[in-house]
């Protein structure tokens, strides 16, 4: 924040509403010393008069922050960036998610290999069937339980994509665990259109 550059727009806009740094400062309830500090630019108006004065000069706090009157253009300009540079930032960590997806995919499944594999060793080289099927059993819990976390991450990273009417939502788990795959394209009904098709995996939104 410009200190100089606001005490003189406060200055500028007091002289609008045709009012000295004494009337100003009565209306304020403080002394006109503040208000002269304000304009040169040593200090600025605390929280408890800043509401105040910007009423009585007819401007935002915005306005008064950025010393000067922010127009409703550059205004929406900004809301836009931000609004943009969060949709970015959701992307990027849904693709993120769908990666660390396959990765624990991966992962799982050596686990249940390698169960299975050091189950088998037990069961021939010392007879222990029971090892086995206690090996396997872990293997499949962890399984069952990586898979219903991959689930999540597809039901909640990015979208599905109608295939007939090109709607773009996010399903309930209920349904992406429900509803048959190939990869992540799963066989689902559109809320929109209310018609079943196989439906994509897209990142984004809207159609790009
Ligand atoms: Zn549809």
């Amino acid at each position: 924040m410009d200190q100089i550059r606001i005490g003189m727009f406060i200055s500028e806009k007091r002289k609008e509403q045709n009012l000295t740094q004494r009337q100003l400062a009565e209306r304020l309830g403080i002394t006109d010393r503040a208000v002269s500090k304000w304009e040169r630019g040593k200090s600025l108006p605390d929280a408890s008069s800043m509401l105040e004065l910007c009423a009585v000069l007819g401007i935002t706090v915005n306005d008064l922050l950025s010393g000067e009157v922010v127009s409703m253009n550059s205004y929406n300009e900004n809301i836009e960036k931000n609004l943009l540079e969060m949709v970015k930032q959701k992307e990027q960590s849904d693709r993120r998610l769908l990666k660390t997806e396959i990765v624990i995919g991966v992962l799982s499944t050596v686990f249940l290999f390698a169960m299975i594999s050091i189950g088998a060793v037990f069961m021939m080289m010392q007879e222990k069937i029971w090892v086995f099927f206690l090996l396997f059993g872990i293997g499949l819990l962890q399984l069952i339980v990586c898979t219903m976390f991959c689930l999540r991450i597809e039901q909640v990273a990015g979208y599905y994509a109608c295939r007939k009417c090109g709607y773009r939502y996010v399903p309930t788990y209920g349904s992406v665990n429900g509803a048959m795959h190939m990869g992540r394209t799963r066989y689902m009904k559109c809320p929109q259109c209310g018609k079943r098709s196989w439906q994509k995996k897209v990142i984004s939104a809207e159609d790009k």
